[in-house]
């Protein structure tokens, strides 16, 4: 049994005010909270077992990187990777897809090559590969959604021709909530030969996810909406794949030997890994991962769903309120836009002084936004500590937004 309050109770911040009101937090989105464990882990790392990792043979170093390591193990534990040597750490989401657009993908696509991708996906998925359209002419080819938000799995394959090289898509859309049948996706393209990446920032945040099951070429996370520290993360990267990658960063750790004229380099992951990593950051990522699994996915996503559901009815009452995108089995993620002439930026204002936060703008999404005609909207992204009580606060909060911007 799921017991909210519970769960509420293990983050420091939910008690807190703010502009003399109980924080109502709806912006996990962007960025989640952190629990208890995961401050009180990354403390006692610093007070107690703090050095640099992979470098020293002194006690505290071999401890440090024993703790450290041992995060890619839970990484491939949560998302059911069949092995640890395939989880590359990084920065969050942006890093890894940076790096697959660095380090496998430039080097072997040529002028006229195609990379499909959906109408659905944050930045972070679509300007690395704006970059090789920039500065090697490969082909952007965009699938639309839905009008409700949902995206066709059959469209993205049909979108993929001879010269498709890459497929990129989200599981998740940090705009709408919808979910997408990457696991289809990924189907239909390896029958076709096409590599595929999904971003699972928001995904994994949300259901549980299995590697084999969706049966994807690369799959990244960021530890922020995770629960963990935010300058956490990781990718998953297919053994095939990592073996056609070429470094990304260069610097310490990513070495086997350097000379005056020649360099070595070692062995994936480490190879994809340059420099003093954050290593109290992902030590807090692998607190905040097995903490989900102790509260088990399954139960994350039951308790979402329910809140999805009541959210959704409550909306339905305000005939004012423009909901983007009501795929059937979206997520708990609602942007939304008030009638009349009130700006995302002046309801989040007023939500703020009710404690309620919420974003308001383009959600790093702007194809996705034009695409549903609007110039920015305010999203309220709940997460495993939110309550129904807090679902009727975000609606008075909206009403009296209602009431003074009519
Ligand atoms: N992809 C999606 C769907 C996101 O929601 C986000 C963050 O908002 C990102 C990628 C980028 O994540 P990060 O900023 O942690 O690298």
């Amino acid at each position: 049994m799921y017991d909210v309050e519970k769960v509420r109770a293990d983050f420091p911040i939910l008690s807190r005010e703010v502009n003399g009101k109980p924080l109502v937090y709806l912006d996990n989105g962007a960025s989640a909270q952190k629990p208890r464990v995961v401050i009180d882990a990354m403390t006692h790392a610093y007070e107690h077992e703090y050095a640099n990792v992979h470098r020293g043979l002194h006690y505290l170093s071999n401890l440090a990187t024993d703790k450290y390591e041992a995060v890619r193990g839970i990484v491939a534990r949560f998302l059911h990777a069949p092995d640890p040597e395939e989880i590359v750490f990084t920065t969050g989401t942006t890093e890894g897809i940076n790096l697959v657009s660095y380090a496998w993908a430039a080097p072997r696509m040529q002028a006229g090559d195609e990379i499909v991708l959906s109408v659905l996906e944050h930045h972070a998925n679509i300007v690395p590969w704006h970059f090789l359209r920039e500065r090697q002419g490969v082909v952007l080819k965009w699938v639309e959604p839905e009008l409700d938000g949902s995206l066709d799995p059959q469209k993205v394959l049909d979108a993929i021709g001879p010269k498709t090289k890459l497929v990129a898509v989200t599981q998740m859309s940090n705009v709408t909530g919808t979910l997408v049948d990457v696991a289809a996706i990924c189907r239909g393209a390896k029958e076709k030969g096409v590599p595929v990446l999904v971003d699972g920032s928001q995904g994994a945040v949300h259901r549980p996810v299995s590697i084999p099951e969706i049966g994807c070429d690369f799959y990244a996370i960021t530890g922020h909406k995770l629960y963990g520290p935010s300058g956490s993360g990781a990718i998953w990267i297919a053994k095939e794949r990592m073996k056609e990658m070429r470094p990304f960063l260069g610097g310490g750790d990513m070495i086997r030997d350097v000379y005056r004229d020649t360099v070595t380099y070692n062995d994936p992951p480490m190879k994809f890994e340059a420099g003093t990593p954050g290593i109290v950051q992902q030590i807090g990522m692998g607190v905040a991962l097995e903490y989900l699994m102790g509260l088990g996915m399954e139960n994350i996503a039951s308790h979402e769903a329910k809140l999805a559901a009541y959210a959704t009815t409550r909306f339905k009452g305000l005939n004012w309120l423009n909901i983007q995108g009501d795929a059937p089995g979206k997520g708990a993620i609602f942007s939304m836009t008030l009638e009349g002439a009130a700006h995302a930026h002046d309801i989040s204002t007023v939500l703020d002084k009710k404690g309620v936060a919420v974003r308001a703008g383009t959600h790093c999404a702007m194809p996705l936004l034009d695409f549903f005609g609007a110039t920015a909207t305010c999203r309220a992204s709940f997460g495993l500590y939110n309550t129904k009580a807090e679902v009727d606060k975000l609606i008075e909060a909206l009403e009296l937004c209602h009431e003074l911007f009519a």
